[in-house]
């Protein structure tokens, strides 16, 4: 390490101490992280400025001397915002530092792809951020979520098939949201809020129960992007050769078979209902809920085998889950040749409502830490 890496090393290390502890004194950091006061005086200083954290906050002693200053951590010092786009509605969260959701709007619109809906998307973003009277240099940026195969580099959907968006890219946006924008893949943002949101699960596979199936390969806190645009793509594993047809055009796809919509059709498009009937004895719901469970096993165990990590089920589907774990894992069990329980890898989603905006903005959050210390903090 050179002079210049020990100290943006140094002024990290002081700001995450502080995020940890939500506050401290110069002597506690000094103390805790073994560097000199001065040092230390030194980068708070420097992070005061930049309105990373707060200082004066008085702590009351027992001693009577003078009472040391405790510094603050900032938690919306910076903020970014979470947009999930589907076919018939989109979702958005303001999410500071601290991974709080400090606004959120929701609106029953369907996706189409022309300027009147871009420019609602503009407006929709103004709105979040005027309600709380944010300050606009503290926005990272905007994370914009949608279905379809997206080349996240290019910031591009290459495949749009399940709400018609092929074609879709960055610039469409940054027409009206004068922001940094990037465009990620629905079920990726949903499975990196998720392992975010676990601090001890670093490598998981996120199955996305929605409306279509996706999938995210998340390893060492990361997503697992592949060479291609296909990891994770699940949905259209082969479950049942010659099956149902898919909209993908083959056959027998696991998306086929356990689609969120395809359980939402036996109770008015209302997917809540559904489980609403369930729990009430409705006997024809419980042979369509069993048979989707077979199904669902059988893709569980199948990637259990090929990644042999925890695996969590997400999506509309997955926000259900927990009361049909044993019924599950049961399946799931049967077919494991090595006596695993189920119990122990797969795991019912935390993040229920707000996953994919909440992932969306998580993208310009990790970033910001990431490089931390590496820019000037006053940009
Ligand atoms: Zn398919």
């Amino acid at each position: 390490m050179n002079i210049v890496d020990i100290k943006q090393n140094n002024r990290k290390k002081i700001y995450f101490y502080i995020r940890e502890n939500n506050f401290a004194t110069k002597q506690d950091i000094a103390y805790d992280l073994q560097l000199s006061l001065p040092t230390v005086t030194q980068n708070l200083e420097y992070l005061c400025k930049a309105k990373l954290i707060g200082s004066n906050q008085k702590l009351s002693t027992k001693s009577g001397g003078r009472n040391p200053i405790a510094y603050s951590y900032i938690a919306d010092a910076k903020v970014a915002i979470g947009l999930d786009i589907t076919k018939h509605s989109i979702n958005g969260v303001v999410m500071d530092l601290m991974g709080n959701v400090i606004n959120r709007i929701f609106l029953k619109r369907d996706f189409r792809n022309n300027g009147e809906y871009f420019i609602l998307l503009g407006n929709l973003v103004e709105n979040m951020i005027d309600n709380i009277h944010l300050d606009r240099q503290k926005l990272l940026g905007i994370g914009i979520a949608m279905p379809g195969l997206i080349n996240e580099e290019q910031g591009l959907v290459v495949d749009g098939r399940v709400i018609s968006n092929t074609g879709i890219s960055n610039k469409d946006f940054v027409k009206y949201i004068p922001y940094p924008t990037k465009l990620v893949h629905d079920s990726n943002a949903s499975g990196f809020s998720e392992i975010w949101m676990s601090p001890e699960i670093h490598n998981a596979f996120y199955i996305s129960l929605c409306n279509s199936i996706g999938g995210s390969v998340l390893v060492n806190d990361k997503v697992y992007m592949g060479d291609g645009l296909y990891s994770g793509e699940v949905g259209h594993m082969n479950l049942v050769p010659n099956g149902k047809p898919c909209y993908c055009g083959q056959r027998g796809c696991f998306d086929a078979y356990c689609n969120a919509e395809r359980l939402a059709n036996y109770s008015n498009d209302d997917l809540g209902l559904f489980f609403l009937r369930l729990k009430q004895g409705d006997e024809l719901l419980q042979k369509v809920w069993n048979e989707y469970l077979d199904y669902l096993a059988i893709a569980v165990h199948d990637i259990r085998m090929l990644f042999g990590c925890k695996i969590i089920l997400g999506g509309y589907v997955g926000a259900y889950m927990k009361d049909y774990m044993d019924l599950l894992c049961e399946r799931v069990n049967a077919k494991n040749p090595f006596g695993e329980n189920a119990h122990e890898f797969l795991l019912p989603c935390k993040n229920k409502v707000e996953s994919v905006a909440t992932g969306a903005s998580l993208y310009f959050i990790d970033e910001f830490f990431k490089n931390f210390g590496k820019n000037p903090m006053e940009d």
